[in-house]
C-alpha cells in the first residue's frame, strides 16, 4: 500500500499500476481542480523505467490471460465492473473534482455506462470464435485471436468513460492492457486500478501508467512490444502517435476531434431543436460529439434562435458537484485561454456573439455559453475546433446548401439533423461523418459503431468493431474434400 492522497475525502493512489503493483516516480506532476483551481496532489510521471515496467508487465500476462477462455476472462470482468459499482460514490466525486464533470452526469451516466463498456464486451465476446464460413470447399474458422499488449490513451474529458470503452472489450478478447490517462485528470484511472486489483485481476493484464504525453505517453507509443495503440484525443497528437506507430508497424484506432453540423431543415420541429441545440453545452462543450455548428434554414432562423436562447438562458452554469447545475468549468485555465481567443479574433473579424462571448461570473474556469453568428465558411472559428461552450450560427437557403456547409470542414465525426423524419434522413445520408442523429442527440448503443471519417479520426471501434480492431482475425482453412496438389489451381 502506497500513500493515498486525500481528494474530497476519497483516498486515491497517486502512483503507477503496474503489474498489480502500485510504484511511485521520483518525478510528479500536479493535478488541479478546474472547480476553484485547488491542488489536487502530486502524481507519479511515468519515467523510461516505468514504461519498459509496464509493457514487461503486460506481456508476461498476455500468455495466460489470453490463454484463458472468454467465459473464464467474463468472471473476471464481471467482478471488476462490480467493483466500480461498490465505488460508485467515489468514481462520482473524483471524476468531478477532477475533470469538473456534472456529479449528477455521473451518477445516472457515466459510472453505469462505464460498468456496462466492461459487462457487454465480456458478454459478447462469447460468442467471438463461433463464426464459420461454410462454402462448397471448405469450411472456414474464423478466430479472432487476441493480438498482445494494446496501449490505451485517453483524453481529459470524460477520462472513466472513454477509458473503460477500450479497456473493456481490450480485456475481453483476451489482450493485456496499459492505460496512460490524461495528465490534467488522471484520477479516476488510479480508481480503476484500485477496482482491478479488487477484483483479483492476474498481476499485469491491467496496468496504469500516469504522466505527461509528450513524456510518458511518447515513450509508451513507440516501444515495439505493443500490438495495438488505442488513441482519443486531438488530431496534432493523433499524428505523432500516428508516426511512432508507423516505426513499428503497430495498428492505431484514432478517436479525434469534430466539428459537428446542427441542421435543422425548414420542416423541423422547432422547440425539440432547440431544446436538444441547448444541450450542446453539456460538459461546458467539451465533448468530441457535440453539433458545434448550427445550420438553419433562413425561414426558421429567427424562431430558432429565440427558442433556443429561451433555454439556453435557463442553463445553470456553476459547481458541478451541485445536482441542479448544467453547465460545468473548462478543464485548465489553458484550454479556457484557447476557448476566449477563438471567441476574441472571431468578434474582432467582425462575427457577433448573440449571446455569450465573455468569461462566466461563477469563477476563473467558467465560460458563458455562447452562439457566434455573422462568419464566414473559412474563418477559423468555423473550421477549427474550439472544444468549449462554443457555437458558430450560419443559414442556409437549400438542402443543397446545408450539405455543403456541413461537409464543409476537415472533420468528419458526427453530426445532428432536425426536420420531418424522412427529410432529415435523406440529408443525413449526404452528410460526411462517421454517424449523424436523425431528431435526436447522444444515443450511443454499444453494440454501434463509433468513429470518424475525414480528420476525425481512423477505424471504428464499438460492438464487432472493437474485437475487429483489437484481435487478430485469423482464418483456419478446412477443404470438405481430400486436397489434390495442382498447379494449375487458382
Ligand atoms: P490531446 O491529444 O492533447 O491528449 C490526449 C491524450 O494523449 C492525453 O492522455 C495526452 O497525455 C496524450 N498525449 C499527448 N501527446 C502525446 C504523445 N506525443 N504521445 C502519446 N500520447 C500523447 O487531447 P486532449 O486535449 O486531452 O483532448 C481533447 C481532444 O480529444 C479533442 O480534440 C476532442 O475532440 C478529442 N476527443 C475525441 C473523442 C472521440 O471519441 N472522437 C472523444 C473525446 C475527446
Amino acid at each position: 500500500m502506497t500513500q493515498r492522497l486525500d481528494v474530497a475525502g476519497i483516498p486515491v493512489s497517486p502512483a503507477h499500476y503496474i503489474g498489480g503493483k502500485r510504484i511511485l516516480s521520483p518525478e510528479t506532476f500536479e493535478v488541479y481542480s478546474p472547480i476553484d483551481q485547488r491542488l489536487l496532489g502530486q502524481i507519479s510521471e511515468g519515467l523510461d523505467d516505468h514504461v519498459d515496467q509496464a509493457v514487461t508487465a503486460a506481456a508476461a500476462a498476455f500468455p495466460g490471460w489470453s490463454a484463458l477462455s472468454a467465459a473464464e476472462r467474463k468472471v473476471f470482468l464481471d467482478r471488476f465492473a462490480e467493483e466500480i459499482g461498490k465505488r460508485a460514490d467515489q468514481f462520482c466525486l473524483l471524476e468531478s473534482n477532477d475533470a469538473g464533470v456534472l456529479l449528477s452526469r455521473m451518477r445516472h451516466g457515466i459510472v453505469p455506462r462505464s460498468m456496462l463498456n466492461i459487462t457487454y464486451f465480456a458478454e459478447q465476446a462469447l460468442s467471438l470464435q463461433s463464426r464459420p464460413i461454410d462454402t462448397p470447399q471448405a469450411h472456414h474458422i474464423v478466430r479472432h485471436d487476441p493480438a498482445g499488449v494494446a496501449a490505451i490513451i485517453t483524453p481529459w474529458n470524460t477520462p472513466l468513460m472513454l477509458g473503460t470503452w477500450k479497456v473493456g472489450p481490450a480485456l475481453a478478447a483476451g489482450n493485456t492492457v496499459i492505460v496512460k490517462p490524461p495528465e490534467w485528470a488522471p484520477l479516476t484511472m488510479s480508481l480503476l486500478a484500485d477496482c482491478a486489483d479488487a477484483a483479483g485481476m492476474p498481476p499485469g493484464v491491467f496496468n496504469v501508467l500516469q504522466g505527461g504525453g509528450a513524456t510518458t505517453g511518447a515513450r509508451l507509443v513507440s516501444d515495439p512490444r505493443l500490438a495495438r495503440i488505442s488513441f482519443t484525443g486531438s488530431v496534432p497528437t493523433a499524428k505523432l502517435i500516428a508516426q511512432a506507430a508507423s516505426a513499428n508497424l503497430v495498428p492505431v484506432s484514432l478517436e479525434l476531434g469534430g466539428k459537428s453540423p446542427f441542421i435543422v431543415l425548414e420542416d423541423a420541429d422547432i422547440d425539440s431543436a432547440a431544446a436538444t441545440g441547448a444541450l450542446m453545452y453539456r460538459n461546458a462543450g467539451q465533448v468530441c460529439l457535440a453539433g458545434t455548428r448550427f445550420l438553419v434554414h433562413a425561414k426558421i432562423i429567427e424562431r430558432f434562435t429565440e427558442a433556443m436562447r429561451g433555454y439556453v438562458e435557463n442553463l445553470r452554469v456553476g459547481d458541478p458537484r451541485d445536482e441542479q447545475t448544467e453547465v460545468g468549468p473548462i478543464i485548465h485555465p489553458r484550454q479556457v485561454e484557447r476557448v476566449k481567443g477563438f471567441v476574441d479574433r472571431a468578434l474582432a473579424g467582425g462575427a457577433r456573439a448573440l449571446w455569450g462571448g465573455t468569461a462566466h461570473p461563477f469563477g476563473a474556469q467558467y465560460y458563458s455559453p455562447t452562439m457566434i453568428t455573422d462568419v464566414g465558411q473559412d474563418d477559423e472559428i468555423i473550421q477549427n475546433e474550439v472544444f468549449g461552450p462554443v457555437l458558430t450560427l450560419q443559414s442556409f437557403h437549400s438542402d443543397d446548401e446545408a450539405i455543403e456547409l456541413a461537409n464543409g470542414t476537415d472533420y468528419g465525426l458526427g453530426g445532428v439533423c432536425y426536420g420531418e423524419q424522412m427529410h432529415a434522413t435523406e440529408i443525413s445520408k449526404r452528410v460526411r461523418t462517421g454517424f449523424i442523429w436523425v431528431n435526436s442527440f447522444g444515443i450511443r448503443d454499444l453494440a454501434a459503431p463509433f468513429g470518424g471519417i475525414k480528420r476525425s479520426g481512423v477505424s471504428r471501434e464499438g460492438g464487432d468493431w472493437s474485437f475487429e480492431f483489437f484481435c487478430d482475425i485469423k482464418d483456419v482453412v478446412v477443404p470438405k474434400k481430400p486436397f489434390k496438389a495442382s498447379f494449375s489451381q487458382r
